[in-house]
């Protein structure tokens, strides 16, 4: 075996060979199989999703049980021949082609007269499409020609990280798929199987610091445990090697720097910069892991969990939308300590916003009766967590529930326009639940016909942050408690 000695990279040894070995997209990998199986196969697939997730390794695994001698059950046997040189990258009828280096008419002129030409030993020709967005617009068209008179023997796979960059008429002609980030458990249990296998001695708490840092990007982490196992040799790998290598504050300052923040110690806040920067500390990576400390604390108070004492929902909300304002900027500084020590100044001391109050109901003076309605409400926001509708939860936690006799009426402020207007959309999913708890059958959602007694402080840009919240948590995928 020549490969035995050939040095190969974690991520690529590891990388999955058949649909069984690809972790968390279950929907996009049991129709492509069941595609095989059947024989019905689309001339174009777009497969959609953020970098790391495996659009490629999905690529490749379709294009060898398309392609494979004897598949089994719509997965390729890695056996024959040319299951084998598709795994080596060597099949001359599976063509990769990376999008983002070959942009330009010629590339896809060139492309379109290949295609034309019966495969040389396979079955179909697959042609894999890179970061396919990247494309001229002279490209797209020609490529558009070829996907509307395909060749029988000819399949198209697109992967993208940015879908809305590739053209209607383009999407229109494919099977379109969109993959998912991994939950940080999916990620940690895969390199808990890894340091098994290739006998890496690494601390439990590494392993899920790094499924954490990954964010949702199996390969990520895989490169990191890399990275850092041969940084340690047989030495055990420790939580503080992961920060130490990828020039990451640990989360303690992490934690500190942002109650310094919270807390209007704007003196603190510097103070830890410079430590940062004396040790060589990469200022715009602080940045995100700020964000993502922040986006963990909202998402911990939306959930009803524990943040720091300094912190509440607007205060995390209007802080997230700062570091993510600076995220920009800093990308585009020359001066970045500078920057970073202005607008955390800026930030700390601002000025402080009035107390704001805890979403959560205030101990009222009012009927027993309105007790058991609140029990009720706290109940399905509970079951509308159990069910990992997190968009959803934070929608209804700014609504005010009226139980009519019929109905379950859901009342927003009028600043709340954002949330009524979303929470629509969700309308099927809210009256099963609505039923479940209330017993109800129908479900209004409406302004507040009379303004709440004491309304809430909002400053201009409340819509605005409760948007970035969504969009956030949107992005993450559904809340997971
Ligand atoms: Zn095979």
């Amino acid at each position: 075996m020549t490969e035995a000695h050939e040095y190969q990279a974690l991520y690529r040894k590891w990388r999955p060979q058949r649909f069984v070995e690809v972790v968390h997209q279950e929907y996009t990998v049991r129709t492509l199989r069941n595609a095989v199986q059947s024989g019905q196969i689309a001339h174009a697939y777009l497969l959609a999703g953020p970098r790391g997730v495996g659009k490629t390794s999905i690529a490749r695994i379709f294009a060898k049980a398309v392609n494979c001698t004897n598949p089994t059950q719509g997965e390729p046997c890695n056996q024959c021949d040319i299951c084998k040189k598709i795994t080596r990258g060597n099949a001359l009828d599976v063509i990769e082609i990376d999008g983002a280096s070959n942009r330009g008419i010629d590339q896809i002129r060139q492309l379109r007269e290949e295609v034309n030409f019966v495969p040389a030993e396979a079955r179909y020709k697959v042609y894999i499409i890179d970061e396919v967005h990247m494309l001229t617009n002279e490209a797209f068209n020609a490529l558009l020609k070829t996907l509307e008179e395909p060749p029988r023997h000819v399949i198209f796979i697109f992967a993208t990280t940015e879908p809305h960059k590739v053209p209607l008429t383009i999407i229109s002609r494919c099977q379109a798929f969109e993959l998912k980030l991994l939950p940080p458990e999916l990620i940690e249990k895969r390199l808990k199987e890894i340091c098994e296998a290739e006998k890496i001695n690494a601390s439990p708490k590494v392993l899920t610091a790094i499924a954490h840092r990954a964010r949702g990007a199996l390969r990520d982490a895989i490169v990191m445990l890399e990275q850092l196992a041969s940084y340690k040799g047989p030495a055990r790998i420790e939580e503080h090697d992961l920060y130490e290598i990828m020039g990451l504050a640990s989360e303690e300052t992490v934690v500190e720097f942002l109650k310094a923040l919270l807390g209007h110690q704007g003196k603190r806040a510097l103070e830890i910069i410079a430590d940062l920067a004396d040790r060589g500390k990469d200022l715009e990576l602080f940045v995100d892991e700020l964000i993502e400390q922040t986006r963990d604390w909202i998402i911990a108070a939306i959930d009803g969990q524990a943040v720091p004492a300094e912190a509440n929902l607007s205060k995390l909300i209007e802080l997230s939308t700062q570091l993510l304002a600076l995220k920009r900027e800093l990308a585009r500084a020359w001066e970045k300590r500078i920057l970073l020590e202005v607008k955390a100044l800026e930030i700390a001391h601002k000025e402080p916003a009035a107390p704001a109050p805890s979403p959560q109901p205030k101990p009222s003076a009012e009927k027993p009766a309105k007790k058991a309605e609140e029990d009720k409400w706290a109940q399905l926001l509970d079951e509308v967590k159990r069910d990992r509708r997190g968009t959803v939860h934070a929608l209804l936690v700014e609504g005010h529930p009226v139980e009519l006799a019929e109905a379950l009426r859901i009342e927003y402020d009028p600043q709340h326009t954002f949330h009524k207007e979303s929470l629509e959309k969700h309308r099927k999913y809210l009256e099963e639940v609505v039923a479940r708890v209330y017993g109800l059958p129908r479900v209004e959602i409406a302004f507040a016909q009379t303004p709440p007694a004491s309304p809430r402080r909002k400053s201009k840009g409340a819509e605005v942050r409760a948007k970035a919240e969504l969009l956030t948590k949107t992005l993450g995928g559904e809340i997971v408690s």
